[in-house]
């Protein structure tokens, strides 16, 4: 469920046009919708509440939508953030996302990050391998503080769609395996600098179906009930992220209440904090990236190409990912539809969004919208091709704001200086 629907023949972001917005903030521009942001955050942390688990602590993981204000919006239902780098901290922090709901992750922290983090009171680090858990018990101590940390454990399974996001596997490089998780917990808790809190998990992005996860999250409870029995305090199990949202080209991702029940039958009886690291199935649905057609191009051979002034550079999924979007056009028009390759301007062949798409009928100048493009987006985009950042715009009902303009040319190349001999 998301708001972009159409109203009176052209498409809306809850009670605003995306013409509106198109017009007045240029194009490509990304929009997001506030309703569904909010949306997704309470299905699912209802869902999880009404399975009887206690206080779940929801850290919506920062990389799919970065935002500050996406994060604000979440921070306000009391969700917490999932961080990979000292950025994502800083932004979590911004946002109002209470240090203790922070969740530090990612397998090449620095001492620097690490120690931001500690100072920050960031209430948990993931701790991806040995060498980091020494390190983080080291920076800990040089600032005589105890690190709160979690093992995050690699329960080897297949799950995700693509290889790319494809995380619990025994070859990724995230995690340890469960002997090590059970070593590197017990040697934790004789660390001055460390406080083993808990284990953690998250097997990949993209899933739509739940049999891989509670495979993984079985295996998990039983690493938390032979710590327990080796008299190691755990009170917390954080079962990562992954949930799929809708692209409406792959199989429906399970529903959020199909999820909460799972997990609850699969944690029966233990006594735990749960955390969950949601990221995609709150964001991805709740955007759309709006780009205009700048030409329509017929190739004798036959090819039919819609160029669009939107690129790889803004909405990367599917050159790195083979991702597919729905593409909608934002005033749809009466006649026959045809089918198009639909490409950006780039310098590349990867910069393709698709091929041989059937589309609806559209003529140079329309508006088009990439759908569920709001997570993995505008956190992904770059100014290759020194194309200017894309901007975002969130909606809130008939409101809308500019929440990141578009940089203008004097700031793109004011972050650059020549060298003194140039
Ligand atoms: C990317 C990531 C997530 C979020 O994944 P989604 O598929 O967007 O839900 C959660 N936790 C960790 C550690 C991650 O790296």
């Amino acid at each position: 469920m998301n708001h972009f629907e159409l109203q009176g023949g052209e498409l809306y972001c809850e009670d605003v046009p995306l013409a509106k917005i198109a017009e007045a903030v240029g194009t490509p521009v990304y929009v997001y919708s506030s309703a569904t942001l909010e949306r997704h955050f309470t299905v699912l942390r209802d869902a999880l509440v009404a399975e009887g688990l206690r206080a779940p602590l929801i850290a919506y993981a920062v990389k799919a939508n970065s935002n500050v204000a996406v994060l604000a919006t979440l921070a306000a239902l009391g969700a917490g953030a999932d961080v990979v780098s000292e950025g994502e901290i800083r932004r979590a922090l911004k946002a109002g996302v209470p240090p203790g709901r922070i969740v530090f992750s990612g397998v090449g922290k620095t001492a620097g990050e690490i120690a931001f983090a500690l100072q920050s009171g960031v209430g948990e680090i993931n701790v991806e391998s040995e060498p980091e858990l020494n390190l983080i018990n080291k920076v800990g101590q040089e600032l005589g503080l105890r690190a709160t940390v979690a093992i995050r454990v690699n329960p080897d399974v297949e799950a995700g769609g693509h290889a790319k996001i494809s995380t619990g596997k025994a070859d990724n490089k995230f995690g340890v395996s469960f002997g090590e998780a059970e070593r590197l917990y017990a040697n934790a808790a004789n660390m001055a600098g460390l406080r083993p809190v808990g284990v953690t998990c998250h097997i990949g992005s993209q899933i739509t179906d739940l049999a891989p996860m509670a495979a993984a999250f079985a295996k998990m409870r039983g690493l938390v009930e032979r710590l327990r029995a080796e008299g190691l305090p755990v009170e917390r199990l954080d079962l990562g992220g992954g949930l799929g949202a809708p692209y409406f080209n792959t199989p429906e991702p399970p529903a959020p209440d199909a999820y909460a029940a799972m997990i609850a039958q699969t944690m029966r009886g233990l006594d735990i904090q749960f955390a969950f690291e949601p990221g995609r199935m709150v964001a991805a649905n709740a955007g759309v990236l709006v780009a205009r057609v700048l030409h329509i191009h017929e190739r004798p051979e036959g090819r039919r190409f819609l160029v669009l002034d939107a690129a790889m550079n803004d909405l990367l999924r599917p050159a790195m990912y083979d991702a597919y979007h729905d593409i909608r056009p934002v005033k749809p028009r009466d006649g026959e539809p045809a089918a198009y390759d639909v490409v950006g301007p780039i310098c590349e062949t990867g910069d393709t969004f698709t091929r041989d798409r059937t589309l609806p009928p559209l003529e140079p100048g329309d508006l088009v919208a990439f759908m569920t493009a709001g997570a993995y987006g505008a956190a992904m985009a770059s100014e290759y091709n020194s194309r200017l950042l894309v901007p975002e715009v969130l909606v809130k009902g008939a409101e809308y704001a500019v929440v990141r303009p578009r940089p203008t040319y004097e700031d793109m190349l004011a972050r650059e200086r020549p060298a003194p001999w140039l």
